[in-house]
This record gives C-alpha cells, structure tokens and sequence, in this order.
C-alpha cells in the first residue's frame, strides 16, 4: 500500500470511526482520476468537479482523496445507486467515469488470501488490487454544459409562485416566469401544510389583479 493511499485513507475512516470497501474504493478512484486527468489532488482550489453515483461511505472517500466536497459545490451526488463516479476537469473540460469492473469482487480475495471473510477479502484486496483489475475506465461528455453544472454561485431570483429564494442558477423559466424546480413540477416532496396553500391562494388572486391568471396550483399555467 503507498503512503498515499494509507493516509487518505486513515483521513477517510476518521469520518466513519472505521474503515470499509466502500472507502477504499472511493480513495482509489479518486487517486486514478487525478492521475487520468492529470490534476494534482487533493486539489487545493475548485479545477476538479466531482459527480458521484451514490452517497455514503464511498462518497467521503472520495471526497477526502480529491478534496472536492458538498460544501465547496465541487462534488455532487446523482444517486444511481452506483459505486461510481465522473471526475471533470473544468478547465480543459475533459471528463472520466470511473466503475468498479465487473469482477472486482471475486478478484479481491485473491489479493488477500490472508482475510479472514468476505468483507477482510474486499477491504484488503482493494487496496492492493492493481487499477486496470479493479475499475472500467469511461471517457464521458456531460449531457448538460459543465458551466452550466458549475452555474455562477453569486446569482439570486425569486420563484413566481412559492417566493422562496433560489440560488446558483437553478432557477425554471416558463414564459415571462421564473420558477423554482418544485414548483415547475420537478419536486422530490409534497406539501401537507394548510398555512402554505392559503398563501398559495393570496398569491394567487393578487396576480389576477395584475391580468395574470394563476389556478392557485403548481405548474398549471406554466407549460
Ligand atoms: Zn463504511
Ligand atoms: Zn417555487
């Protein structure tokens, strides 16, 4: 094991008071994704834009390896579901998607035939696993622009029809409107709470004032 890799990964276990597969591999991945595209990490600025496919343990060590973090808005989380990762370097715009290979499991315990289980088998194995053997290798494009992924931090609207402030660029346009992704019918939560739904209706007449006709509703006069 390098010097590197056992550091990042004491790094990653002080997150987790301990240490499991899933960091190793986000460590690894991290460490082969700088080497592909050539940026020295842990990044000490923001050149390196991380998408990862799940959330958890793999994600911390991944974080922790690249320096790219939540807090920075230089990782973010599509939850696939997946043990994998997209590593972006936003200057030459250069793009690589990182999976574990497919035999990656099986292969481990050869690695460490010492381990006493499954998990000792994957948790030592893919430290020592050399980087062909352990992950697939994809060079990808985003389907959205990275500057748009990026977006401009300092940018501020108001939503049309929740009011709610909405930041970094995430805002919808319908029409001559302004929305948010929840109210432009893009929602992960829906709403229970009398209180909100009467100011709904306040907004709602006071726009009829103005010649704009809302229903009171999410997205209804907005397609
Ligand atoms: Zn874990
Ligand atoms: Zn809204």
């Amino acid at each position: 094991m390098t010097k590197r890799l056992e550091e990042f990964l004491e790094q990653s276990a002080a997150h987790h008071r301990h240490l499991c597969p899933r960091q190793v591999l986000g460590v690894r991945m991290g460490l082969l994704a700088g080497r592909l595209l050539d940026i020295p990490i842990p990044q000490a600025k923001k050149r390196l834009l991380t998408i990862v496919e799940t959330d958890g343990c793999f994600a911390d060590g991944v974080s922790v390896a690249t320096n790219c973090w939540v807090g920075r808005r230089t990782l973010r989380v599509e939850d696939y579901g997946k043990v994998a990762a997209t590593f972006v370097d936003t200057k030459t715009e250069m793009a690589v998607r990182l999976f574990p290979n497919h035999h990656s499991r099986q292969l481990a315990a050869r690695f460490a035939p010492e381990a006493g289980n499954r998990w000792q088998g994957y948790l030592l194995g893919y430290q020592r696993m050399p980087d062909e053997l352990l992950f697939g290798v994809q060079s990808v494009k985003t389907a959205v622009p990275i500057a748009r992924i990026i977006s401009h931090a300092g940018k501020r609207v108001y939503c049309a029809i929740c009011e709610e402030e909405i930041i970094n660029e995430r805002e919808i346009r319908r029409g001559e409107f302004l929305l948010c992704r929840a109210c432009a019918g893009d929602s992960y939560y829906a709403v229970f709470d009398k209180g909100y739904e009467s100011q709904m209706y306040e907004f709602s007449g006071y726009s009829c004032d103005e010649g704009k006709v809302f229903d009171g509703h999410m997205s209804g006069n907005f397609a």
